[in-house]
């Protein structure tokens, strides 16, 4: 099945409303037909999520980093799905591994933070992947497996659901699993997913690889089988790259 590829920034602490200007530039470059046949989305920090909602417009979604599992209430400091929804977003990436390693968050959490995008209506970007030492010991696909069972609620399907495989050792540090290994994680990911939600929903899920997603390297792991689109950190945050990326997608 051909699915259109997904190429989504994802920001992280990163960028003041001066940044802005560097959304403008992938608005113009959309705007030109230079990105054409793609969904593209930005997750910008919170605070600049209503500001970039308006410079991307139709050109791009925009969507949010995490979200609190409730819809409301005395949390001080969170933000809800509906939160993100009020003010356009349309996704929320879920489960990354520097929310799973800095504030605890387990497959439970993930799983009810999936939910939560759901009820909303957004779209859950769950993320997944295997640190160094797990992929040292041979444990990637059971630790994917585990991930997968316990992040992903009953109920996904094509539309509120896109999987990011983002080896942890990977995100951030210029390295890169071979076309081989990105193969192995995604095709186990498609099987483990058709397994559980049958056929259609299995092969429908948009599956995203995450880290380090450069220019010079996108055009490769892009062309990889069952990879239908790309999670960037670093290299979503100047347009220039993130529009070289997006024409390198194949
Ligand atoms: C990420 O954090 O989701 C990521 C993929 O980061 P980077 O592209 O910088 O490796």
């Amino acid at each position: 099945m051909t699915l259109t590829p997904l190429i989504a920034g994802n920001w992280k602490m990163n960028g003041l409303l001066r940044s802005l200007t560097e959304l403008k530039g992938i608005s113009d470059a959309a705007k030109e037909g230079r990105m054409e046949g793609l969904d593209l989305l930005i997750c910008p920090p919170a605070t600049m999520l209503s500001a970039s909602r308006g410079i991307l417009n139709r050109v791009a979604s925009v969507g949010g980093q995490t979200c609190h599992a409730q819809a409301s209430g005395a949390h001080t400091g969170e933000i809800a799905a509906e939160m993100l929804k009020d003010v356009g977003a349309t996704y929320v990436i879920v489960g990354h591994s520097e929310r799973r390693a800095d504030n605890g968050e387990d497959d439970a959490a993930v799983r009810a933070k999936t939910q939560a995008a759901w009820r909303a209506g957004l779209t859950a970007i769950v993320c997944i992947g295997e640190s160094q030492a797990q992929r040292d010991n041979g444990e990637t696909l059971d630790v994917l497996g585990t991930q997968l069972a316990g992040s992903l609620p009953d109920g996904v399907t094509a539309t509120n659901t896109v999987i990011a495989y983002e080896p942890v050792w990977a995100i951030g540090t210029g390295r890169t699993p071979t076309t081989d290994d990105v193969a192995e994680a995604h095709g186990f990911i498609r099987q483990t997913l058709t397994d559980r939600f049958g056929n259609d929903t299995g092969e429908s899920v948009r599956l995203l690889y995450g880290g380090s997603v450069k220019p010079n390297n996108a055009t490769e792991l892009l062309s990889v089988a069952h990879v239908n689109g790309a999670l960037i950190g670093g290299a979503s945050l100047k347009a220039a790259d993130f529009i070289a990326i997006c024409e390198a997608t194949p």
